[in-house]
Formats: C-alpha cells, structure tokens, sequence
C-alpha cells in the first residue's frame, strides 16, 4: 500500500530553446543563421539548478547540438549531472504533419548529435510545441527510448494559437501550416497521469506535462510567471491549487520550463520584445526559487529519467495508440 506521508515523485526539465527557435516563431528575419545564447544561458542556469540541488532533464534541439560551435557550452549540462533529452532537429511545431521517413530523420539525427555532444544518448522524447503523433511514438519505440513527454492534456491549445498568431508576424501561407498547433480542445481529455503506450508487443511510457487536475489548465513556469506579473499572491494561490488537487488525486506532476522563464532581456537583449522579458534575470529566478521551494515540500524533485523509472516500479494504465 502508498504509503500517504510518502512524496510523490516530480519531474523538472527545460525545454532548449534557443535564440533563432524563437526568432523563427515569431517570424523575423536572421534566425536562418541560427543565433545561439546558450554561451550565456546555460552557465547561468547550470548556476541557478547547482544552488537549488536540483538534477533536471533537458530537451536539447537537434540543430544546436549539430553547430560544434555549441558543443563546450552543451557539454557543460551532462559534466554536471543533468540528463539530456531528444527535442527535436528543427523544432518545428508541426512535428506532427510530417511524414515518417521524415519524422525517423528529425529524431535519429538529433540523437546522433546530442551523444557526439554531450556524450550521452537521449533515452527521452519530447516534441517541439507538444506535437506528437502516431508515427512519433512507433519510431521511438523503434528506437528504444524509454520514455515520450509531449502531450499536454489541456483544452486551452487553441487560445494559446490564436494568442500566438495575433502576436507573430507570419504570413497567410505560414499560418496555414501552422493550422494544428498547440492541439485542439478534444486535447483536455487525455489523460494526466503517465501511462504506457501499447504498440504491438512493445510499451514506451507517456509522461504527459502535468496540467491542472479537474480543470486542465497550465501550471508550468511560463504561466505562473505570467501571473506573478500581476500579483505574486496570485500565483501562490494558483500553484498551491495545482500542488493541493495534484496530492489528492495522487498524480505525479511533470514540471515544465523554458529558458526565457529564468533569464530576462537584461542578458538576451536580442529577445527584448518577446512577452516577459522586460523583467529582469534576477527577478525571474527569484520567483523561480520560490515555486522550487513550494514544489519540493510535497514532492519529491528529480529528472526525467529517474521519474520513469519510478513510475515504472508501479503499475501504469495501457493505452493503445
Ligand atoms: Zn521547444
């Protein structure tokens, strides 16, 4: 039997997205050229990870990791003990659309790279914007990675697309392509919990990024930072819902972050006018540290890896894709 005093387990890992992924969504011109920050944010928040005792899973793109120019700076993430994850080669978020063949090269190529790298081999998936599909799933099965993290049981997806298209400066073709992002509202009744995809005979287990229960709307720091614009007592309140609904249905929770949550315009001017950044570095950490320090007293922190693996010693539903 659980034991109820016992911590659940909560999974931490940062998406890697770099300068030119965020350039290329927003539609401005140069990111061909692939601008790189992370020279600046990975020593920076290798610092911030190192002062907090967190181990934490990051999901690195296939193209940074393929620029040798990248490769002290990445290989920095595995020297100090953080477990890297498959983003990815192109980070486009219609991931989903694409065909298998190409699908297999986005995530074999990226792979490749990751391990020349950092020297070690991604064992976890996570699709660029949450796009996922069928094909994605068989071909890391294949592969024999041990987990996949992209969905996102949540209905809101296509507010989050529309927000992002009367912000970008796309064109009508782009948008077009762009259709299916983010996912559709059928999305908020996937399930929360992680589970084991069945393929055949095989099993590969989802780790879905936690959303709220029963309401289904994001917690992951972007949001709650989103919130402490307005009221830090706001925010509290929200995590304390999440945190308190997350006990009491007993789910595991996957914790998501993205670079532009830790690190302001102060350090990244080139990112200055995306939404956020205004705020300064030391401000976005400090709200960082508290929600760290919320989560950790009623759940246990780790990375991905070691998430899986606790998840695996229970029992998990099976789904068939
Ligand atoms: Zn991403």
């Amino acid at each position: 039997m659980v034991n109820p005093k016992h911590k659940l387990p909560a999974s931490i890992s940062l998406d890697l997205d770099n300068q030119w992924s965020y350039m290329k969504i927003h539609g401005d011109k140069g990111w061909e050229k692939f601008p790189s920050y992370l020279d600046t944010f990975i020593p920076y928040v290798l610092k911030v990870l190192d002062g907090l005792g967190l181990k934490i899973t990051f999901f690195i793109v296939g193209q940074d990791a393929a620029i040798e120019a990248n490769h002290k700076a990445l290989r920095e993430i595995t020297d100090a003990g953080h477990e890297v994850g498959n983003h990815s080669f192109s980070h486009e978020s219609w991931l989903h659309t694409l065909s298998k063949e190409k699908i297999s090269q986005e995530i074999e190529l990226t792979e490749t790279y990751i391990q020349q790298a950092t020297g070690m081999k991604p064992v976890g998936f996570r699709g660029p914007g949450f796009s996922w599909s069928r094909e994605v799933i068989e071909i890391l099965t294949e592969r024999g990675y041990l987990y996949d993290a992209s969905t996102l049981p949540t209905w809101i997806g296509p507010i989050a697309r529309l927000y992002y298209f009367w912000k970008s400066k796309l064109s009508k073709e782009e948008k077009k392509e762009r259709v299916g992002l983010f996912g559709s509202f059928s999305d908020g009744f996937r399930r929360l919990k992680p589970y084991n995809w069945q393929l055949g005979k095989e099993q590969i287990l989802e780790i879905p990024v936690t959303t709220m229960p029963v309401f289904r709307i994001p917690f992951h720091l972007s949001y709650l930072l989103y919130l402490s614009i307005y009221s830090e007592i706001l925010m509290n309140l929200y995590l304390g819902m999440a945190i308190s609904l997350c006990k009491l249905t007993r789910n595991p929770i996957s914790f998501l972050l993205h670079p532009l949550d830790l690190i302001g315009g102060d350090q990244i001017p080139e990112l200055d006018f995306f939404p956020g950044m205004k705020l300064k570095s030391d401000v976005k950490v400090k709200i960082f540290n508290q929600v760290i320090g919320k989560l950790s007293r009623h759940f246990e922190l780790m990375n991905m890896d070691s998430f899986a693996e606790y998840v695996f010693k229970r029992k998990v539903k099976v789904k068939n894709i």
